[in-house]
């Protein structure tokens, strides 16, 4: 069948125990739910497709009983034959030997019948309210009983990566980035395209976001910090509430009467332009924000250094370039894979 890989979207899976939270990630993630409404989700009882309008494609599996490795009948190349990463979700405060007596033998299943390139992604769930130190404390617990019994069975160095996670604040969301990032061919051109954008505009920090989940998929290589993240997705909730209730739709003659001189060197370029944009200025420091859709599921998100107004012209330009890179890159990675 014409899977997500053929349409060139990176696959995830989602697996663990029954009250892990796996619903709760899905929903909070991919479906703008509040941290507190999940306490009244029903629990992950089927395989869910979550289809949708996001960058990547994403599934749910609930651990029991569903990946029986031993039955001949049931076929694994349906699951397991696409997918990038499986994200392994243990319940940080619960007992979770058992959990990861069932992740340690899907894992030694997965390395000796074929799969051994899919990452394996640990996400230590539910650490909100939980000190650092014990934070780190179950981390290397974790880690430690996983890699035992890998070693055990001979495999050293299976692609196996921990996160501490929470649905109650941005680490969720953090831990996806990084998962994703794994998976886009070409993130280092990616990359280069963000800094040299960051550098011509005099940005601080530039991101590419999954518009729908609010996930980066790429960052200039400057130190990721919170705040900026924060304030960039947050930005995007913003946009997209205005654009729903106003609509995104903007006629010519708002576009050259709105957007021409100053801001844009060349009119044309901009009625061109059919792709959302927007800046807004932030009153604490006065920095200005900058968000540019780049195709329906991302956009470029920007925080600019203070004082930065009077290049406008040549930030817009920049970006107009940066953005018709991005495109280019996704277009590369996509032509071998229809062809094939
Ligand atoms: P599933 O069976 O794996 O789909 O688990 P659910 O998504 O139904 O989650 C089970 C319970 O865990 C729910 O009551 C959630 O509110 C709770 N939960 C999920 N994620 C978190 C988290 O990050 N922190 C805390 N404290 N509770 C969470």
């Amino acid at each position: 069948a014409p899977g997500a890989a053929a349409r060139g979207k990176p696959r995830l899976l989602l697996m663990g125990q029954r009250r892990s939270g796996k619903s709760s990630i899905s929903s909070v993630v991919f479906h703008k739910m509040p941290p507190n409404e999940t306490l009244f989700l029903e629990s992950t009882a089927r395989i869910q497709k979550d289809s949708m309008h996001s960058f990547m494609d994403f599934q749910v599996w609930d651990f029991p009983g569903q990946v029986d490795f031993m039955d001949p009948s049931f076929d694994l190349d349906a699951i397991f034959g696409e997918i990038g990463a499986l994200i392994w979700v243990i319940d940080a405060q619960d007992e979770y030997v058992e959990a990861i007596n069932r992740l340690n033998s899907t894992i030694l299943n997965l390395q000796s019948s074929g799969y051994s390139a899919i990452n394996i992604e640990v996400f230590i769930h539910k650490v909100d309210g939980l000190s650092d130190d014990y934070k780190l404390d179950i981390q290397r617990d974790v880690t430690q009983r996983i890699q035992d019994e890998l070693s055990d069975h001979g495999f050293e160095n299976a692609p196996i990566n921990f996160h501490l996670t929470s649905i109650y604040n941005h680490s969720i969301f953090e831990a996806f980035s990084k998962v994703i990032q794994k998976l886009i061919p070409h993130l280092p051109y990616l990359e280069a395209l963000l800094n040299n954008c960051c550098q011509k505009s005099g940005f601080e920090k530039a991101y590419l976001f999954d518009v729908l989940s609010k996930i980066y998929i790429a960052t200039d290589s400057s130190p990721v910090d919170m705040p900026s993240y924060e304030i960039c997705s947050d930005y995007i909730d913003v946009i997209v509430d205005v654009s729903e209730i106003y609509g995104w739709n903007r006629p010519a003659e708002y576009i050259s009467f709105l957007e021409g001189a100053p801001w844009n060197k060349k009119l044309e370029d901009q009625v061109a332009c059919k792709d959302a944009e927007s800046c807004i200025v932030l009153t604490d420091g006065r920095r200005p924000i900058i968000l540019r859709e780049v195709n329906k599921y991302l956009a470029l998100v920007a925080v600019v250094r203070e004082g930065a107004y009077s290049k406008m012209p040549d930030i817009i330009e920049n970006v107009n370039v940066t953005v018709g890179g991005l495109l280019e890159i996704f277009e590369i990675t996509r032509r071998p894979k229809t062809r094939a």
